[in-house]
């Protein structure tokens, strides 16, 4: 199913409306976007860098844990994951735009006890939104998936009020996924409760959408957070289409898709089920695992071939005075990182079948920070020019899926 409207986004930081565009046209397209957690400047670089080469758009998304690195973990006060997810969403509002891609700014899971680093965020989008019209992040996600599905749904319900007006997408996660992510252990957890079934997922879309349409869900259906041996647990994605098609038949939906659907856990799934996954309604899949491995074994190899020359600042096997500054350099250890992570990005890429979806702006970029003090910042000018047709600049032309 492909569909005729036009989808232009611009390249950058998208919200509000440009991020109901795009999220559609992976919809409608049957493509899901990579959502990458990333926890310094350098390893969102790696993954801006995978989108523009792969002419796909990316999710960057910061957790908590990972917000707190960003800020430094000697830092030491209260709300550091606060500061440095904050920190890590203007680096990449500074950047994104030069890629030429279109770019999601999410927050990862926050579960009950970090609802603090939630409002801390809604807080910096508020302030953002006051002095150029939109927020900070595109979007956030909570996770009260380990709470009753009532109280779930009632925070859900409560905090996307809050977030309704700045036009902030709402990701949410009811049923449990299995394994271990930021504190939260599900090792141990019943099998059966590892799937949620349609009528957890149309008690979601009932709630939220009487607030608005902008959120997604996240819906068990046998996945894992982390890598595990494979035959642990049973991976069912094709469970997300009785969801899709309880949910049709409670509203009468014309839309075989109605509900926006993300996957956590996919680290480790075989191409067959992320692609059962995406044809299901799946726009976004985690990735982490995968990725931290590839940041890692990008310096395991430059470490390996180059160790005669990482053994001190002076001396190698070409001789007792020769320098070794160009091999110890963190320029030149973490860039092999960085190569190896967009590789891997690039790989979820096509599995996912974003690759290819969005061409690169060739035009010059600016940055998404802007300035108060001289007039609207550049991220209202990216609209306004978006909404009046003369934003040659900024307009990024959907090629046709291959
Ligand atoms: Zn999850």
């Amino acid at each position: 199913m492909t569909t005729q409207r036009p989808h232009n986004v611009p390249a950058g930081v998208v919200t509000g409306d440009d991020l109901v565009t795009l999220l559609e046209h992976a919809r409608d397209n049957a493509y899901a976007i990579p959502a990458v957690n990333c926890t310094s400047s350098s390893s969102a670089n790696a993954c801006l860098e995978a989108a523009a080469k792969n002419n796909s758009p990316i999710m960057i998304q910061v957790s908590n844990g990972g917000g707190t690195f960003v800020a430094g973990k000697g830092l030491g006060v209260t709300d550091a994951s606060v500061i440095g997810s904050v920190a890590l969403a203007y680096h990449v509002r500074a950047v994104a735009k030069y890629y030429g891609i279109p770019v999601v700014l999410h927050s990862d899971h926050c579960a009950k006890k970090l609802l603090p680093w939630f409002d801390g965020m809604l807080a910096a989008d508020k302030e953002y939104f006051d002095k150029f019209g939109e927020p900070l992040f595109s979007s956030h996600m909570l996770d009260l998936s380990e709470e009753p599905d009532e109280e779930n749904i009632a925070i859900c319900v409560e905090y996307f009020k809050k977030m309704a007006p700045m036009k902030i997408w709402l990701e949410m996660e009811i049923g449990i996924t299995g394994g271990e992510e930021d504190g939260v252990n599900n090792e141990d957890i019943d099998p059966e409760k590892l799937y949620t079934t349609p009528e957890q997922v149309y008690a979601v879309y009932d709630a939220l959408s009487k607030v608005g349409p902008m959120f997604s869900i996240a819906a068990a259906f046998g996945n894992v957070h982390g890598v595990y041996k494979p035959g642990n647990v049973s991976l069912s994605p094709e469970k997300l289409l009785t969801h899709q098609e309880y949910t049709k038949k409670m509203i009468s939906s014309p839309l075989d898709r109605p509900i926006f659907l993300v996957m956590h856990g996919g680290s480790g799934s075989t191409d067959q089920e992320i692609s059962t996954a995406v044809a299901n309604g799946v726009i976004k899949m985690n990735i982490d695992t995968d990725t931290q491995w590839a940041y890692w074994d990008g310096m395991r190899v430059f470490e390996a071939k180059n160790r005669a020359y990482l053994q001190g600042q002076i001396g190698n096997p070409d001789g007792a005075e020769k320098p070794n500054k160009k091999y110890y350099d963190p320029r030149t250890w973490i860039r092999a990182s960085e190569v190896s992570m967009c590789n891997r990005v690039a790989l979820s890429m096509e599995k996912l079948g974003s690759k290819g979806t969005y061409q690169r702006s060739s035009e010059p970029g600016e940055a998404q920070i802007g300035n108060t003090s001289k007039g609207p910042s550049s991220a209202v000018l990216v609209s306004a020019g978006v909404i009046l047709g003369v934003g040659a600049s900024i307009a990024l032309n959907l090629v046709k899926k291959k």
